[in-house]
């Protein structure tokens, strides 16, 4: 794991990749040169793949819960779960201080989306 993250503070790379997952706003990435805190940052790219992602997700979930396989369903739930990594693995960090509104914001929207679009695909696919 040699993959270091580039530091928002002082722009050099010192914070390890599976660090920078787990940071969070309450547990935020402390960069080793600068002490300079950071989280994951969510931008309007990564938002998008995070909507995306969703979507797909939802339409194999609605066909796989039609084929009735149980391995199928977790089959997509892993894929949504290792996307929805893969996206936080690969959005860059940003400082802490920075948007905090905009990212709540940001993860109510995804939270919402998640939650009405898993509902309306379900019902969809019921009825
Ligand atoms: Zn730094």
């Amino acid at each position: 794991m040699a993959a270091l993250n580039r530091c928002p503070h002082c722009r050099q790379h010192t914070i390890p990749r599976l660090l920078k997952l787990t940071a969070r706003h309450r547990s935020p990435a402390v960069c080793p040169a600068c002490g300079g805190r950071s989280c994951t940052g969510i931008t309007p790219l990564s938002l998008l793949a995070h909507f995306g992602l969703i979507l797909v997700c939802g339409t194999l979930l609605r066909a796989a819960a039609r084929i009735g396989n149980r391995w199928t369903l977790l089959a997509v739930l892993a894929l949504f779960g290792g996307g929805f990594l893969y996206i936080c693995y690969r959005t860059p960090l940003v400082k802490l201080e920075r948007f905090p509104l905009q990212r709540n914001i940001a993860i109510v929207v995804v939270a919402l989306l998640f939650a009405a679009g898993g509902g309306w695909w379900f019902l969809s696919g019921s009825a």
